[in-house]
């Protein structure tokens, strides 16, 4: 069987029809010509919302990645998990993970209020507490793992058991991992979805999503949606992912080996109290690698983590991940200032957590920078 890397370069390559360009060209134009004004005669393509050459080369691709029937390209990852609600009738009952992305949050809080959807919160790491919760109207369980930031897992094939159980679709966001660490539809799930701005595209150059579906049902059905409600892609977005996905086994391999590193010294160090980093437990029965995500706690209190945030090189403050280059941010006062601070206590989140998105940078620099910083606290 061809490996995922192989298949990543070579997804698209030497498609063209027209030229025969090794590299599938970019195709803006939002309208195509009809040969007759009749349905028969109209090529594949007539409009750039329903479908476009790009769009659906990146779709492809994603779609053999996470092995599903089918794959829709949206505009963002937030659009990904707002497409995936348009499969659930009005009123439906879902449950999410209580420590879900804040974006992700957000949107299921509002809709909630709206009467769209009933939301349960939960964690799922208690199994029992999620069972507890499924009623004859539970229409989905959406997913995350890890989660955000502090890297806890939930069993994502006892969670799909249990939806499939009750008749309920499962969605696992597997942003954090890629499909290159978790595959959550031979894990049992209907649908993967992905904030592709991260470490599908991988250049922090571009914000987009996919929701990847395990039949061609499914896969029809979200097509239908994202059509009707205008969510796809754009097709330069699409284009300059797919060029991203052609390296995404080495950047992810890069950035994973860094990130062990870096948690080693982290585990050494003096100063640090905590690493919260997924290599042990459910991670290496559901995962094939810990992946590039990480976070740890300092001693010293607030100043001593302003501190080192401060005082660290290469690292960039900065949100968001799964990029080349390395990113820090302190949780608690950037990407989950949202909660409240009774919340974010519950959850364990202080202001002396600190997250790392690794990057594809020189191990012993990023060492050598991390070193330096946590020196100065
Ligand atoms: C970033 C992110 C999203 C939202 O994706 P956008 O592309 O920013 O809309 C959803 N889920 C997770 C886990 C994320 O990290």
């Amino acid at each position: 069987m061809t490996s995922p890397a192989t298949k990543l370069v070579q997804s698209g390559i030497g498609w063209d029809p027209a030229y025969g360009a090794v590299v599938p060209p970019l195709y803006m134009s939002s309208t195509y010509v009809w040969p007759e004004p009749n349905v028969e005669s109209k090529g594949p393509y007539d409009y750039g919302r329903t479908n476009n050459p790009n769009r659906d080369l990146l779709a492809n691709a994603l779609a053999e990645l996470d092995g599903g029937a089918g794959a829709v390209v949206t505009s963002s990852g937030m659009a990904a998990i707002d497409l995936v609600l348009n499969l659930l009738p009005a009123g439906a009952h879902m449950i999410a993970p209580h420590d879900c992305y804040g974006g992700t949050h957000r949107l299921l809080s509002a809709r909630h209020q709206q009467g769209q959807i009933r939301v349960d919160f939960i964690d799922q790491g208690n199994l029992d507490a999620v069972q507890a919760q499924v009623t004859p109207e539970t229409a989905m369980i959406l997913i995350e793992t890890p989660s955000n930031p502090l890297m806890r897992l939930t069993d994502v094939a006892a969670l799909c058991d249990m939806a499939r159980a009750a008749g309920a679709l499962s969605v696992v966001d597997n942003t954090f991992l890629s499909p290159l660490r978790q595959q959550p539809l031979a894990l049992g799930a209907d649908m993967a979805l992905q904030s592709t701005t991260k470490y599908l595209n991988g250049h922090s150059d571009v914000v987009g999503g996919v929701v990847v579906a395990k039949t061609e049902e499914l896969a029809e059905q979200l097509a239908w949606w994202a059509n009707a409600a205008g969510l796809t892609g754009s097709p330069f977005d699409s284009y300059q992912t797919l060029r991203g996905l052609r390296t995404l086994a080495l950047r992810v391999n890069a950035a994973e080996a860094n990130a062990k590193a870096i948690v080693a010294c982290l585990r050494a160090h003096d100063r640090v109290t905590q690493v919260y980093y997924p290599d042990a437990g459910l991670a290496l029965q559901q995962q094939s690698g810990p992946g590039a995500m990480l976070s740890f706690c300092v001693t010293g209190g607030a100043d001593a983590a302003a501190t080192l945030l401060r005082e660290i090189t290469l690292f960039r403050l900065a949100a968001s991940l799964g990029g080349v280059e390395s990113l820090i941010c302190q949780p608690a006062t950037m990407t989950h200032r949202g909660m409240s601070a009774e919340a974010r206590a519950e959850a364990g989140l202080d202001e002396t957590l600190i997250r790392v998105s690794t990057g594809i940078e020189a191990t012993e620099d990023l060492i050598n920078a991390l070193k330096a910083a946590l020196a100065s606290i």
